[in-house]
This record gives structure tokens, C-alpha cells and sequence, in this order.
């Protein structure tokens, strides 16, 4: 079948490196060039927390992250070059004072899932073996194991490498004005296809009146004298911190979620917010290097949730929210199953609207 796929952001690209394992005559489309630096895709941090992110997601998100951690290694071993990506699980920590909120955090998370295999409290003896830089300032955490994270910044760089190489059409800088059943129209000219994929992400809101955008702002650093070894997340009464160690002591300080789709550069406000609680995390951020801030807005639906929405010859794919990374596999493999098969599983039938 001829497949259009409109927005090469994250959910573009996983399913066009789904789908050129198939016999179909994809044709890739984006607004901006393939290092898609305006895309949500380069603003993410790469975390793939299935059960750190129950504490406010419904629990069919820990289904699609589960699944989703599954996929990943998969879709990576048929990347022409190795990324970084890992799945050492995420220490969930709090300041003595806030104890309690690592117990309301487990209770939260253990009364939507089930599946939220060997997750517990740990105290200092196991934290210390984990991430032992964070001891003596923290005396109890939880462990997350199964959770994973990826270097977003090198899955585009290997994803397009990957993408070229197979010799699939690839149209950047290239704004499409409309789509529909079976056509996309762009530079007005229309053109017809078996499929058209919308993975605008954002750039579908014309279409989609019900999408909202959600301000993420993040912060990267260098910080040689910090070595932390996996996501690490900080509760507090006012905030939720999380520090995301890349190779090279890079780390993603972040994130803020605004109810708003302003673009414009990170606040003082959340600078302060976020690099102090990196500080009280680890005294080691003082010597830290800024590198950049990001900032990009999330596509939301009002309930937070995905949706696959299919009719005759379109289908859209969006309100991936903060979880592009933790679902985004799961619903190429519910897309690719239904195009191929005409099969809907159960996860499916959670998220497709037909
Ligand atoms: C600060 C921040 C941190 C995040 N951290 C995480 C995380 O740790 N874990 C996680 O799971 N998720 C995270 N996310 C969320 C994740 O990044 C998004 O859910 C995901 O990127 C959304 O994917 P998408 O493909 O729908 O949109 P995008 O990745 O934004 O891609 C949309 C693409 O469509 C293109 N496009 C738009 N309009 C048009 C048009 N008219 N014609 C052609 N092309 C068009 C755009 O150029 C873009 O390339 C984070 C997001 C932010 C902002």
C-alpha cells in the first residue's frame, strides 16, 4: 500500500521505521528539516516510566509503557548505529521532612496497577548501592526497576541516518496545508494515497479543536562532579523534580507542566524552581556548566490520554502528552497490527476510535 506519514516528530519515526520493515511504498513528510529541533521529539527528556508516571496516568499507560519497553530494543537493533538506552529502573527520592510523600507516591501507584513488579521502599544500605552519591542527604527512596530511558538526541540523528539509508522518500521543510481520506495537499497540489498517517503531534490542531498544548521547560547541564547512574526524581510538597543522567555527566534537569502553549524562553521562575531542587539534590550541581534550556508544549487531549482515531483511508495519531517516549511503540505496533492484519488487541481497543 502507498502510506503517507505526515510529522516526522517521535511518533512519525518510530512508525515509519515500523512500517519499512514491511512491503509498503512509505513517503515521509515534515514542516521542518529531519533534525527536527522544533519538535517535542528534541525537547523530551527520554524517560520511559511506566509506574513513576501512574502517580497522575490512568493505568492504561502502564500498559502501553510496558509493552513500549518491550518494543524499544527491538526497533533500536535495526537502527544502523547503537544509541544510548537503558533500563536500570528510576530511584524515586524525598528529603527526611517529606517522607511521606514517598508513601503516598507508592499507594498511588500500587492502587491503579498491578504491574508494577518490585517496586518498593528502600532504605539507605540500598539506595547507597544504587546511586551512592546520594547518600548521606537521603536516607530512603523507592525503586523503580522496571523502568528505562533513551537518549532522544541520538535517536534522531541514528533514526535519520537509518531513514535515508533505506531510501525512503523524505519531503522536509515541507508544510502540509491539508490532509484527509486518502490525500495531502501541500505547495497546492493535492496528492492521493492508500493511507494518510497524521502524526502532526501539535500541528494538527487545526484539525483536532479539542488538542491543547502543555509548556514543558527543561534544563541541560554539565555537571562533572555529579555521577548518578539512573533517572533520579525528588518529591516535594510544591514540586516534582526530575534528573536525567546522559553520557558525558550530561544531565536533563526538568520538567515544568504549564497549562499553557507558550513558546517563548524558560522562566526565571522555573529556572530557579528547577535548578535549585537539582542543587538540593546533589550539591554537585553548583559547579555545573548551563549547556541549554528547552522549552516546547506537549499535545494534549482533555482527559491527558492517547487516541488512534481511524477512518476510511486517515488516520491520526495524537495527545501523546509526556508520555511520546513511554507509549509511542505501543501505539506504532497498534497502527502497523491494524494496517496489517486489520487486528485490534486489547490495548488497541483501549485507544483506537473507528
Ligand atoms: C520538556 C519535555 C520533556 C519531555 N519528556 C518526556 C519523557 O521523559 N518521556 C516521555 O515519554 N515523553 C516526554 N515528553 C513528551 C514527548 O516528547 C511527546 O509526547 C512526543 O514528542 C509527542 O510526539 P509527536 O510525534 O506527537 O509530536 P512531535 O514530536 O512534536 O512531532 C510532530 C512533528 O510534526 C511536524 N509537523 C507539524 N505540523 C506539520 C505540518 N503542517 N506539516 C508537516 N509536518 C508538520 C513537526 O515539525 C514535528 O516534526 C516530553 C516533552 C517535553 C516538552
Amino acid at each position: 500500500m502507498k502510506i503517507a506519514i505526515v510529522g516526522t516528530g517521535l511518533m512519525g519515526r518510530i512508525l515509519a521505521l515500523e512500517l519499512s520493515n514491511t512491503t509498503h511504498e512509505l513517503s515521509l513528510f515534515d514542516k521542518h528539516d529531519a533534525d527536527a529541533h522544533t519538535s517535542c521529539l528534541y525537547a523530551g527528556a527520554g524517560m520511559i516510566a511506566p509506574s513513576c508516571e501512574l502517580e497522575e496516568a490512568r493505568e492504561i499507560i502502564n500498559q502501553l509503557g510496558l509493552q513500549s519497553l518491550q518494543v524499544w530494543p527491538q526497533i533500536l537493533a535495526k537502527l544502523d548505529n547503537p544509541i544510548f538506552y537503558q533500563h536500570t529502573g528510576t530511584v524515586v527520592v524525598a528529603h527526611p521532612g517529606d517522607h511521606e510523600e514517598l508513601i503516598h507516591l507508592k499507594e498511588a501507584i500500587t492502587k491503579k496497577s498491578h504491574v508494577t513488579e518490585g517496586a518498593r521502599i528502600i532504605g539507605q544500605q540500598e539506595l547507597s548501592e544504587l546511586e551512592p552519591e546520594l547518600t548521606p542527604h537521603f536516607s530512603q527512596g523507592i525503586y523503580f526497576p522496571l523502568e528505562g530511558q533513551i537518549d532522544n538526541r541520538a535517536f534522531i540523528e541514528v533514526s535519520t541516518k537509518t531513514i535515508l539509508s533505506r531510501k525512503i522518500p523524505w519531503k522536509t521543510n515541507c508544510n502540509i496545508q491539508s490532509l484527509d481520506s486518502h490525500t495531502i495537499t501541500h505547495d497546492n497540489e493535492t496528492h492521493t494515497f492508500d493511507w494518510v498517517i497524521d502524526t502532526r503531534g501539535l500541528g494538527a490542531q487545526q484539525d483536532l479543536n479539542t488538542l491543547r498544548g502543555v509548556r514543558g521547560e527543561l534544563i541541560v547541564v554539565r555537571a562533572p562532579e555529579v555521577h548518578l547512574t539512573r533517572p533520579v526524581r525528588m518529591l516535594h510538597p510544591r514540586y516534582r523534580l526530575y534528573v536525567v543522567p546522559r553520557p558525558n555527566n550530561i544531565y536533563l534537569i526538568g520538567a515544568t507542566a504549564i497549562e499553557s502553549q507558550d513558546l517563548s524562553p524558560i522562566s526565571v521562575r522555573s529556572t530557579l524552581e528547577l535548578l535549585s531542587a537539582a542543587y538540593a539534590l546533589h550539591t554537585g550541581f553548583a559547579e555545573a556548566r548551563i549547556l541549554e534550556t528547552v522549552v516546547n508544549c506537549r499535545p494534549a487531549f482533555s482527559n491527558n490520554l492517547p487516541k488512534i482515531m481511524c477512518s476510511d483511508g486517515l488516520i491520526r495519531i495524537n495527545g501523546l502528552y509526556r508520555h511520546g517516549f513511554l507509549i509511542g511503540p505501543a501505539l506504532a505496533q497498534i497502527t502497523v497490527d491494524y494496517l496489517n492484519n486489520n487486528s485490534i488487541n486489547s490495548l488497541g481497543k483501549a485507544v483506537m476510535e473507528i
